[in-house]
């Protein structure tokens, strides 16, 4: 099952394509992390990747196009995977045609208003990625490994306009592009709410 998850940034992507990692047994590709990764290098790529990500900008597709390619090459997505972050340009959608062939396409939707604050409000574990929300969790360390937890640099109010500017004018033509492939889901109630839909469509959903 080959997943594509669009949504605007703030939208529960990463939270979403987590419980269905683990009802469906695909793996999270995430290239917002596989960034973070890289930036954890002293390499030329590291500092321009870096300087990227803080503005809020996009990586060069060359560049995000080669990352991917390499990930889902690997041998646990021989059954599929989710795309968390990838495509985010129509260039990187045709691309990815070239290289494999989509089940679905996830749009994760909200009302813009609740975004800032979400996005405001998030807090990442800097060890295994897993997220909260400040609004509603108020310790500092992660439940599941202890680390401090952070707030990502470009979840900062300055960058996330620039961020949510770029996913208008870059990634939501993706919409249009997809067409009838996309099932749209609401992320505006509870994590188990968003995913509800998502996984009665997927258990429906017949694959390539
Ligand atoms: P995310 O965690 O998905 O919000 O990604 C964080 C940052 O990584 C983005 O703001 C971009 O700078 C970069 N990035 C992630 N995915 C892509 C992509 N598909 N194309 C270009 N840049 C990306």
């Amino acid at each position: 099952m080959k997943i594509i998850l669009l949504g605007a940034p703030g939208r529960r992507k990463g939270t979403l394509a987590k419980k269905i990692t683990a009802d469906f047994g695909v793996p999270q590709i995430s290239t917002g992390d596989l960034f973070r990764a890289i930036v954890k290098d002293s390499t030329p790529l590291a500092e321009k990747v870096k300087a990227i990500m803080e503005s809020g900008g996009l990586v060069p597709d060359e560049v995000t196009v080669e990352i991917v390619k390499e990930r889902i090459a690997k041998d646990d997505c021989k059954n599929g995977f989710i795309l968390d972050g990838f495509p985010r340009t129509i260039a990187q959608a045709k691309e990815l045609e070239k290289i494999s062939q989509i089940d679905t396409v996830i749009l994760v939707d909200v009302p813009n208003e609740t975004i800032i604050e979400r996005l405001s409000a998030r807090r990442t574990c800097p060890n295994c990625g897993e997220i909260y929300s400040a609004l509603d969790y108020k310790e500092t360390t992660c439940k599941k490994c202890s680390a401090t937890l952070i707030q990502r640099d470009d979840d900062k109010p300055e960058t996330i306009k620039n961020r949510l500017e770029v996913y208008e004018n870059n990634t939501a033509p993706l919409i249009n592009f997809y067409g009838d492939m996309v099932f749209k889901v609401s992320s505006a109630g509870s994590p188990e709410e968003t995913y509800r839909p998502v996984k009665t469509f997927l258990e429906n959903l017949e694959v390539k």
